[in-house]
């Protein structure tokens, strides 16, 4: 006689399995299989989808079963499969829970194979039961009875969960909210379904809920959409800083390199921004054969962080580490370093052409060496100091973030408290050394750093943003100054201000400067700003244009640091300046060779040329006093006559005083 297939069961059956096929079907698409994370979520779909296949086999084939003994036995075979595979679910589950939080790079052997042993129990039981039948049976009219058995497996997997949701709670802080609430939902449904099935046995929403459950875990744990860029597959910046919170919360230790490519603006510049992708792309293809994708990080356009953990744990984790050797790094972290240097000393291909990039390559241990995620980003957010030559920085070579962490704060005291003093440095005319002007120079008194020079503070200054603030108040106590009327009655001919070029080219730039000058209600031809170019030829058009205005309203110009590289022959017949500062380093080079003195003086006779007045710093010895009077120089700056000094002893000088 064949009755019915129960529809109702069927329904949840097959809903499962569509469910959990789909999930494992996107999971496969999205090629998410490649960290033991993700193998372990795929394993439980699997087990979801085997599980809710033989229960619509099982469904299908119990009315029939009164009919034949084959099919009784195979109702038989397929449950008892079912059973052996369901009960790995919980485990697997704290598995995967495990490595969601991070806590599975601490685990030792000894507790993994605790954790492991009521699993064999279990699945011991469910062995044993096919002659004992003390787990389940079918009576003699071929149903499926549960015995006390199935009591104690039902405890296990409940174990497994709650020891699961312990781990969540006490690794709380080393996971996302979204993961969090990704979890907690997870344990609420599926308990849930298995509480509805154990009351209400007619309604089979065990299977179901765990399928439902996974959509949850997919989208927000599995997914990995907004940690990975697009152009690299490769993490970016806010993955890496997701990821290092977490290893900061578990106090783990890693190793940390990166890889920065210090000619990037030029690239950029000679290549545009696509084919600079595809060079970042070929980069990224190239770190992918030296280690796995996910300890790759693209953190910005030429920079690239690999972080490789140092959690051996010793002696404790050696079966662990075995089974998740596919997923460790096969080289150390000098084999990694040493093939990319290889590597890099090879051409890329930028843009059409073959060329070799230049590169550094940072090498840190955290938490011991950068102490803080912040650290680590501010070794990511900073330049190399020009100085270091270096191809590979380590160490102590990376004492400059530490420095520049310091010097940072010192500028945000020095704001707050007003520990900026400005500095006045004298300027003579050649004939006759009478005073004819000064530069103003920025001094950092810090409580704790002592005196830090301006070389070292202006450039960390104008990367946290700050310059407007710092250069609005040298210019206002240069005004003051000017206001006083000590200055002029001195016969000083003007104040010079220094100013950096990407200030310049700020919006609104010329109004501030007139504004502060204004109230102050001085004449604006008592200040004369220093500018050092550092821009690039094409932005000439728009410094032209902010020169000409200041000079329109009455402002004096000068060129700074003639002949450094920074300033260029072509800019200074260009641009519009009353006088051109020739940089010390080329007074003190014509003192050593005939070559050098030909530079001098032939920069010398140029620039008398072209009309303009000339200022000489770096003036230290009679020797040089008596090379410059040879040439038409009109001003001398130097300690031969003074060092930079606090405004009351410049007054001091100036009535004669000292
Ligand atoms: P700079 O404009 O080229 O300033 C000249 C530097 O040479 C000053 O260093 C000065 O102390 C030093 N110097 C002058 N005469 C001699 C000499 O005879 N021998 C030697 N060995 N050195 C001499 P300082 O004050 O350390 O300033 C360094 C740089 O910092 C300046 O170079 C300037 O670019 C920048 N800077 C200083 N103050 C300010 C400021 O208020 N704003 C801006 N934006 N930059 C500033
Ligand atoms: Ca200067
Ligand atoms: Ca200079």
């Amino acid at each position: 006689m064949v009755t019915d297939v129960n529809g109702f069961h069927m329904a949840f059956y097959v809903a499962a399995f569509l469910v959990s096929l789909t999930i494992f079907i996107y999971t496969f698409i999205q090629k998410r299989t490649d960290k033991d994370q993700n193998v372990a979520f795929i394993l439980m779909l699997f087990i979801i989808i085997v599980n809710s296949l033989s229960e619509v086999v099982i469904e299908t084939l119990i009315p029939r079963a009164s009919d034949s003994g084959g099919i009784v036995t195979a109702e038989k075979v397929l449950s008892f499969f079912y059973f052996v595979s369901h009960i790995a679910m919980p485990p697997l589950f704290l598995y995967y829970e495990c490595c969601v939080t991070g806590v599975i790079k601490r685990l030792t052997d000894l507790r993994a194979i605790v954790a492991l042993v009521p699993l064999f129990v279990t699945e011991l039981m469910l062995v044993l039961n096919l002659s004992l039948r003390f787990v389940y049976y079918y009576d003699e009219n071929g149903k499926f009875q549960r015995t006390w058995g199935m009591g104690v497996i039902y405890a296990v997997s409940i174990s497994y969960l709650l020891c699961a949701l312990f781990h969540l709670l006490i690794n709380w802080k080393a996971i996302t909210m979204k993961k969090k609430l990704a979890l907690i939902y997870f344990f609420s449904v599926v308990i849930l379904g298995v509480i509805i099935q154990l009351i209400f046995k007619e309604i089979r929403t065990e299977l179901f809920a765990e399928a439902i459950a996974f959509i949850g875990v997919m989208l927000t744990i599995e997914t990995e959409d907004n940690r990975i860029d697009l152009e690299t597959g490769v993490y970016n910046r806010r993955a890496l800083h997701m990821d290092l919170e977490n290893i900061w919360a578990f106090k783990s230790s890693i190793d940390l390199i990166c890889i920065k490519i210090t000619d990037m603006d030029a690239v950029l510049k000679g290549s545009g921004t696509n084919r600079t992708k595809k060079l970042m792309n070929d980069i990224s293809e190239f770190l992918k054969t030296v280690i796995q994708r996910f300890y790759i990080y693209n953190v910005d356009t030429g920079q690239f962080v690999i972080v490789i953990s140092r959690d051996e744990g010793d002696d404790k984790r050696k079966l662990i580490k075995k089974i998740l050797a596919k997923y460790e790094p096969e080289c150390t972290t000098d084999e990694i370093i040493q093939k990319i240097q290889d590597r890099f000393s090879e051409p890329w291909n930028v843009g059409r052409v073959q060329a070799t990039l230049n590169s550094v390559i940072l090498k840190a241990k955290c938490p011991e060496e950068l102490k803080t995620v912040d650290d680590v980003f501010y070794l990511l957010n900073s330049p190399v100091p020009k100085k270091i030559e270096k191809k590979l920085l380590e160490g102590k070579d990376l004492d400059y973030i530490l420095r520049r962490t310091a010097v940072e704060q010192a500028i945000l005291r020095a704001i707050d408290t007003n520990e900026f003093e400005v500095y006045y440095q004298p300027t003579y005319y050649l004939t006759g050394f009478k005073l004819h002007g000064a530069e103003a120079l920025l001094r950092l008194h810090d409580s704790e750093l002592g005196n830090v020079f301006p070389d070292e503070f202006i450039p960390v200054v104008e990367q946290m943003g700050l310059i407007d603030d710092v250069d609005d108040f040298v210019l206002k106590q240069v005004c003051e100054f000017i206001k006083t009327g000590i200055p002029e009655k001195a016969g000083m001919d003007c104040i010079n201000v220094n100013l950096s070029v990407s200030q310049c080219m700020r919006d609104g730039f010329v109004e501030r400067m007139n504004s502060i000058v204004e109230s102050y209600d001085i004449p604006k031809s008592m200040i004369n700003f220093e500018i050092t170019e550092s821009v690039a030829a094409d932005d000439y058009d728009k410094l032209r244009k902010v020169i000409d205005e200041l000079k329109t309203a009455g402002f004096k110009f000068s060129m700074d640091d003639y002949g450094t590289g920074y300033s260029n022959v072509q800019s200074s017949f260009s641009l519009d300046y009353d006088s051109i500062k020739i940089d010390k380093s080329i007074l003190w080079g014509a003192e050593k060779s005939q070559k050098g003195k030909t530079i001098l003086t032939n920069s010398v006779n140029m620039i008398k040329q072209m009309d303009k007045e000339i200022v000489v710093e770096g003036v230290e010895t009679d020797a040089q006093i008596d090379m410059l009077k040879e040439l038409p120089v009109d001003y001398l700056q130097g300690y031969y006559f003074s060092k930079p000094i606090p405004r009351d002893e410049l007054i001091k000088k100036i009535r004669g005083e000292s």
